[in-house]
This record gives C-alpha cells, sequence and structure tokens, in this order.
C-alpha cells in the first residue's frame, strides 16, 4: 500500500479544466427552514442536478477523457449498482467510447433504462452470489476493454473532488463539511479540495448503518470486508472501501457516521416537502448524519453533499408515504 500514488489537489484542479466544458456547475441550495431548524448555516451541494443525476459523471469523465486514442477505441467496462453505470455510460457517449456495462438484476429499474439511453451494453448479474470485480476482469482481458472501477482510482477520485471544490469556491469556507460514503471516491475526493480550500474545515463521511464497514475500516486501521449490506441506500451497498480511497479518508477524513433506513426516509421528506427535491436513498445519508449531529454544529457552516437524485418514482412515493 505504501507504493499507491495518491492523487493531489492538483488533480481535482485538473479534472475540473476537463470536465467544465460538459458537467454542469451544480447549484448549491439553501433552506431558510432548515437553518432554523438546525441553528446552522446549511450549504446543500445538488449533484442530483448533475448531468446523469448524480456526481458520477465527474469522476467518469475525468477519466474516460484521459484515455489513449488504442483504449478509446477498444471501449471500457465498468460494473456499478447503477449511477456509476450512467456516468460511465454518458461519458463514453460524448468521448465516442463503446462502454459495456455489468450491473445487478435488482438495479432500480430507472438506472438500468438510463444507462442503455446512453447507448451502453448492459449484461446483468446476480451480486449475491456472482463476484462482478472477476466476471469484469475476465470480460475486459478478453476484448482489451479498460476497466473503470466506480470509486478506487485516481482519476475517478479527482473527478468526484471537483464537487466539493465548486461548492467551497461558491460559498467560502465551511466549518464541517458531510458527504455520502459508498466505496470512498466522492468522500476522498472532496476531502482532497476541502483540505486546500478551507483548511480548516472538518470532513466527515456517512454511510449506512446496514454496512458500516468504512467506519470500521476507519477505526481498525485496515480494510474490513463485510457482505451486501441490506439497505434503501442503493449507491453505498459497497462491500470494502478502496485502497486509495481508504488511504486518503485516513489521512484528511476526520470521522465516518452511519445512518439507518428511517433517517435517510425523514431527509428525503425534508427535501421534497421543503427543498422541492427529489434525492435518491444514498443522496441523503449526509444530510442525515448532520441532524444527528446538530448539537455540535450550533451556528456553524455546514457544506452537504447532496450526491444524487436517481430513484425510481413508484419507489420514491412509496418510500416518503411511509
Ligand atoms: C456512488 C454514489 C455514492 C457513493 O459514492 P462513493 O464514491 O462510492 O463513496 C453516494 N451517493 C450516490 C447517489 C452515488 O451514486
Amino acid at each position: 500500500m505504501t507504493d499507491l500514488i495518491l492523487p493531489t489537489y492538483q488533480d481535482v484542479e485538473a479534472a475540473a479544466q476537463r470536465i467544465k466544458p460538459y458537467a454542469t456547475k451544480t447549484p448549491v441550495m439553501t433552506s431558510r427552514t432548515a437553518n432554523q431548524q438546525f441553528g446552522a448555516e446549511l450549504f446543500f451541494k445538488c449533484e442530483n442536478f448533475q448531468r446523469m443525476g448524480a456526481f458520477k459523471f465527474r469522476g467518469a469523465f475525468n477519466a474516460l477523457s484521459q484515455f489513449t486514442p488504442e483504449q478509446k477505441k477498444a471501449g471500457v467496462i465498468a460494473f456499478s449498482s447503477g449511477n456509476h453505470a450512467q456516468g460511465v455510460a454518458l461519458a463514453a457517449q460524448l468521448l465516442n467510447i463503446p462502454a459495456t456495462i455489468l450491473m445487478p438484476i435488482d438495479a432500480p429499474d430507472v438506472k438500468v433504462a438510463a444507462t442503455e439511453g446512453y447507448g451502453a451494453t448492459v449484461i446483468r448479474f446476480d451480486r449475491y452470489t456472482e463476484d462482478r470485480e472477476q466476471l469484469c476482469q475476465t470480460l475486459a482481458k478478453k476484448h482489451g476493454y479498460t476497466l473503470i472501477p466506480p470509486f478506487d482510482h485516481p482519476h475517478i477520485i479527482a473527478g468526484q473532488g471537483t464537487a466539493a471544490k465548486e461548492l467551497i469556491e461558491e460559498v467560502g469556507e465551511l466549518d464541517a463539511l458531510f458527504v455520502c460514503l459508498g466505496g470512498g471516491g466522492l468522500l476522498s475526493g472532496c476531502a482532497l479540495a476541502a483540505k486546500k480550500l478551507s483548511p480548516n474545515c472538518k470532513i466527515y463521511g456517512v454511510e449506512p448503518e446496514a454496512g458500516n464497514d468504512a467506519q470500521q475500516s476507519f477505526r481498525a486501521g485496515k480494510i474490513i470486508h463485510i457482505n451486501t449490506p441490506n439497505t434503501i441506500a442503493d449507491g453505498a451497498q459497497t462491500q470494502h472501501i478502496g485502497q486509495y480511497t481508504f488511504a486518503l479518508i485516513q489521512k484528511n477524513v476526520d470521522d465516518i457516521f452511519t445512518a439507518t433506513d428511517e433517517q435517510l426516509i425523514e431527509c428525503m421528506k425534508f427535501y421534497a416537502e421543503r427543498m422541492k427535491m427529489v434525492v435518491e436513498p444514498t443522496g441523503c445519508l449526509s444530510f442525515a448524519a448532520a441532524i444527528a449531529q446538530k448539537e455540535q454544529l450550533q451556528g456553524k457552516r455546514v457544506g452537504i453533499i447532496v450526491s444524487g437524485g436517481n430513484v425510481d418514482i413508484k419507489h420514491f412515493a412509496q418510500l416518503i408515504s411511509q
């Protein structure tokens, strides 16, 4: 692990230049109701309004735009429960690169349809019995595809970090930043940006309580593997964080919190009712943990990365009517 070359803030800056003509500079929203209820100033970075509905486009485009001509010709392969699939598919379409995506059989239909809509070839697999990384590598070898993993890659991490870069450049320094956490690409990238642009900012990752592998890893000082967790946060059902992401999290992140499905549903309702936004369950992790830390955050300036909004509308209706 010591020989990993970790991405730096300079890589986030370079990524920002690469994605600028293609990615949306997403809005930073505020809510008087939230600020009043909270007793703090909250800044929501709304990646649910990013192209393809989540921050994943940032990392995917940054990675694919650095392919060699040979890599571009052969194509890209990725595995994903959803948003990374769409991010890679859209970036590939924009860059004229053929894309093959492995998606779980139980991935939300809306995510599968969107991925195919961007022109990618989708192959479904059973995530409870099949090893997707293995499957992916076999296909990559056979066809010469370049594998772009969902989080553990320096170009992915640097791309995701542009979300926090934009947020802090727009609103100024923060006291705390809450970031949704699955494999840790978004968190480790955002931490690079926050450490540079707002050096006193506390940086927190938030994962589902049912799958707190990153919290366990953070505390144990080594990567802990768990079984696929059962949670409505389908974008954070990772079994372990990555080598790059773990190293960066250990270095730059202050703590890792968890949120229950019930807390996520409360946040979904808040976003829908008060802020008129559709946020997917995984995208609610950051705010859910901030609410739980309310007392420590009194009077502070708090950034909340709202990571995505891709949720099947019927499922959304079911969840918020519970
Ligand atoms: C992928 C994803 C996450 C988790 O991101 P990591 O980089 O794997 O930690 C969080 N929220 C949404 C909406 C996602 O698509």
